[in-house]
């Protein structure tokens, strides 16, 4: 049987797209402007001899030249200068010399690029997303540099840091994986699995040594695959708006298998979990079904123990009142492995929400985390620590013990005029700032109905709110808290 026959390809592609291994071959760049030192750095982070025709050059020339960089000469350029180059680049402000490089590389079939001037040039330099050794080059030929630049935006977003890691991994062990599966086929599943496996996750996540073990014994022969062992994120989703989340958050979520969430997570950002990931409520609500706090810990454990890739989404930051460390106790009690992700905390979320920075050079030099959370009706807290001058105060879990709170930073010494606000659902567009003094604050509290999740800001920091507020809540399509009166058991 013949295979239907396709028309030969039409010639779509404005350019050829390759990468040149330019490692210890001579390149000349002609120019010696800002633009040209960059195109020398550039052939010189990819290992080529670089050698810059100039009769004047910037100081940045100078700079490399000094540090035996690359070789400057400073004449005029003269066609015999490219003999013997296995790549040109010119970069003069000179339209006459520029053409005079081109023409004459051309001429010696030596590649050559003349920047921003495709028309002269045979080759052009793609924008690169450097993950060494993986590079991922990006042009649009010329139709639109803009266009380039915001995929190339994008993709820096969407490209872990770590992939390089990765990949020079990899790199460091495929000679010997080579030699143990001489089957192509068989090699490259070696590495399908590998790369789909628990060592990369390992390296992924900065445990490097980890990773070398494990490869070193896969490729060795001296161990199986490791079992896709469960592995738990503990993740920092931020005080609430999806835009706060890191990177790291949302690449973890983008490959959970399960997400355990509670009241304090925003549904815009469960919803950012893999599609067919498994979403558990795990929340704190009183009136919702919930799970007490160690059946929280040995559903991680159990779920890991299946090998499943779990991410507990807590709100905020996961080791600032989040419990973070009790969840992470348990699991290492285990032996399951775990990485913790940080999120920004619902402090620097309000503070920068509401304009509110949380230190000053002029009236606040320190700043204190505290919890507000009321046991058995009373506060304990080291008032005389907390009633400082030129401290703020942040108190997480403050709306209900909101009035005790205020009368012992008052009793300890803090003027009832020290300007103090809540902010509430910060980030939100239901975000609400309530500002007033120390003193006021209850009761202007208790008017607007403030209810948790909200934070207490207590400093003369919160003045400069006038001055600094830029965030308008309320604008339409932006995301929303959790359910109503979400973070009841933590107000
Ligand atoms: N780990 C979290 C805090 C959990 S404690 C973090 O780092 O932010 C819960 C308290 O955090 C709430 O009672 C409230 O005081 C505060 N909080 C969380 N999200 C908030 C938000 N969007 N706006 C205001 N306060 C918030």
């Amino acid at each position: 049987m013949s295979a239907p026959k396709s028309d030969p390809p039409t010639a779509d592609r404005a350019y050829f797209a390759a990468f040149l291994d330019l490692r210890g071959k001579p390149a000349v760049v002609v120019g010696g402007g800002p633009v040209a030192a960059l195109k020398a750095e550039t052939l010189l982070r990819s290992g080529a001899r670089v050698t810059l025709i100039a009769p004047q050059a910037c100081a940045r020339v100078a700079e490399l030249e000094l540090a035996g960089a690359l070789r400057h000469m400073a004449k005029r350029f003269e066609p015999a200068d490219l003999a013997g180059a296995d790549i040109a680049i010119a970069a003069t402000d000179d339209q006459a010399v520029n053409e005079a490089v081109a023409r004459t590389a051309r001429g010696l079939r030596i590649p050559v690029n003349v920047a921003d001037n495709a028309a002269l040039s045979s080759f052009i330099m793609p924008s690169i997303v450097d993950r060494s050794p993986l590079q991922i080059a990006i042009s649009s030929g010329g139709a639109s540099p803009v266009l380039a630049r915001k995929l190339r935006a994008m993709i820096e977003a969407l490209v872990p840091f770590a992939y390089g890691r990765v990949a020079a991994l990899a790199g460091r062990f495929r000679a010997a994986s080579r030699r143990r599966f001489p089957d192509p086929e068989a090699h490259r599943r070696f590495w399908e699995e590998v790369l789909d496996g628990p060592v990369a996750e390992m390296a992924l996540a900065g445990r490097e040594q980890a990773a070398v073990d494990a490869l070193e014994k896969l490729v060795s022969g001296a161990s199986e695959q490791p079992i896709a062992q469960g592995m738990v994120y503990l993740v920092g989703a931020g005080p609430g708006n999806p835009e706060l989340l890191t990177l790291r958050a949302l690449k973890v979520m983008q490959q959970a298998e399960v997400v355990l969430f509670d009241n304090l997570v925003a549904p815009a950002i469960v919803e950012l979990a893999r599609r067919d990931a498994e979403r558990l409520y795990v929340g704190k609500q009183r009136d919702r079904h919930a799970l007490e706090q160690d059946e929280i810990n040995a559903l991680m454990v159990r779920l890991a123990k299946q090998g499943r890739r779990v991410v507990r989404l807590k709100g905020g930051d996961p080791f600032i009142f989040g419990r973070g460390a009790e969840e992470i106790e348990t699991l290492a009690a285990h032996g399951i492995a775990f990485e913790v992700v940080p999120g920004i905390t619902a402090a620097s979320g309000a503070a920068a929400y509401a304009g509110i920075p949380l230190t000053h050079r002029d009236c606040a030099h320190s700043c204190v985390f505290v919890t507000g959370h009321l046991k058995d009706g009373t506060l304990a807290l080291n008032w005389d620590a907390l009633a400082q001058p030129r401290q703020t105060l942040v108190v997480y879990m403050g709306v209900h013990g909101l009035a005790p709170l205020c009368e012992q930073l008052m009793a300890h010494g803090l003027a009832g005029s020290t300007p103090a606000a809540l902010v509430e659902n910060a980030t939100f567009a239901s975000q609400r700032v309530v500002a007033a003094t120390l003193a006021e604050l209850p009761a202007r509290a208790a008017e607007q109905g403030v209810r948790p999740p909200a934070l207490v800001i207590v400093g003369e920091v919160v003045r400069l709110r006038n001055a600094l507020a830029w965030y308008e809540p309320g604008a339409r399509g932006e995301p929303q808290p959790a359910a109503e009166g979400a973070g009841v058991a933590s107000g």
